[in-house]
């Protein structure tokens, strides 16, 4: 197909002609449809629209698609400066500037970690009604006990809150216990966040895991994608060596297994 816009084909070489191939008409109408989609959800502005356009607040063509990418990439600068700038709060963690509050992990004898109050409070409702409980009579709780975590998990569970981000290497180690931290005191943000990780690195070894953590922070989404990939990799799943442990420990969670793994195969006989 001799294609106006992705022939290899000089200009000057070329025959007058107005045609594009299949992929670049594909190409330019997803292009329109998600700047349509995005003006509708109002994540792009109007105002770029040509003046020689009719007023209409619907794309139709490809005029001011370089407008808009520039217009996002502004956006993205900005937002990534709004960042760095709210970053600056995650040095005074890691600097313990002005900290007013320890924090003590459960299990192993390791030292507290300083907060401060103010962060606990903004970031998790259940932080914020346990300190506001210290009354005023009673002298201010000097520290918060999170009894099923570890230091590592607890420092990696502040820096998140501090920053909203976590290295990857130590968001793999701790997302399980980091995503039943977001449940237990109520962060929807650190839910989210650990969330999309485990759907994105969802595997045969980490599935049963997923599931069991889905079920415990009764978390319908990410609950269905990891019995969807069980029941698509059942055998590999089944003989794996954790399975028999999972098994004793959930065995509600094994009944639900074997029902729907036996209900795909009956849909697939039918199809
Ligand atoms: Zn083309």
């Amino acid at each position: 197909m001799d294609c106006s816009i992705c022939s290899s084909l000089p200009v000057i070489l070329r025959p007058p002609r107005n045609t594009i191939c299949a992929s670049c008409y594909d190409g330019a109408k997803c292009v329109i449809n998600l700047i349509n989609k995005l003006q509708n959800d109002h994540k792009l502005p109007t105002h770029n629209v040509s003046p020689v356009s009719p007023p209409s607040s619907s794309c139709k063509t490809l005029t001011n698609a370089s407008k808009w990418i520039i217009d996002l990439k502004n956006r993205e600068e900005e937002l990534e400066e709004k960042i760095d700038f709210l970053g600056e709060f995650a040095a005074a963690f890691r600097h313990r500037i002005h900290t007013d509050i320890q924090l003590k992990p459960g299990f192993d004898a390791s030292p507290s970690i300083s907060a401060h109050r103010a962060l606990l409070a903004t970031r998790s409702e259940i932080f914020k009604n346990l300190l506001e409980s210290d009354g005023c009579k009673a002298a201010p709780m000097e520290s918060i006990m999170l009894p099923e975590m570890s230091h590592e998990e607890l420092e990696s569970l502040m820096e998140l809150l501090y920053s909203g981000d976590l290295v990857e290497e130590k968001l793999k180690k701790h997302v399980y216990s980091l995503a039943m931290a977001g449940d237990k005191y109520e962060i929807p943000y650190l839910q989210k966040f650990c969330e999309r990780y485990m759907l994105k690195s969802l595997n045969c070894g980490s599935a049963l895991d997923v599931l069991e953590i889905a079920e415990v922070c009764s978390c319908r989404a990410l609950k269905e994608s990891a019995m969807d990939f069980i029941v698509r990799n059942m055998e590999e799943i089944v003989f794996s060596p954790g399975f028999e442990a999972f098994a004793l420990k959930n065995p509600h969670l094994s009944v639900q297994i074997t029902r729907a793994s036996l209900m795909d195969a009956r849909k697939n006989r039918e199809n």
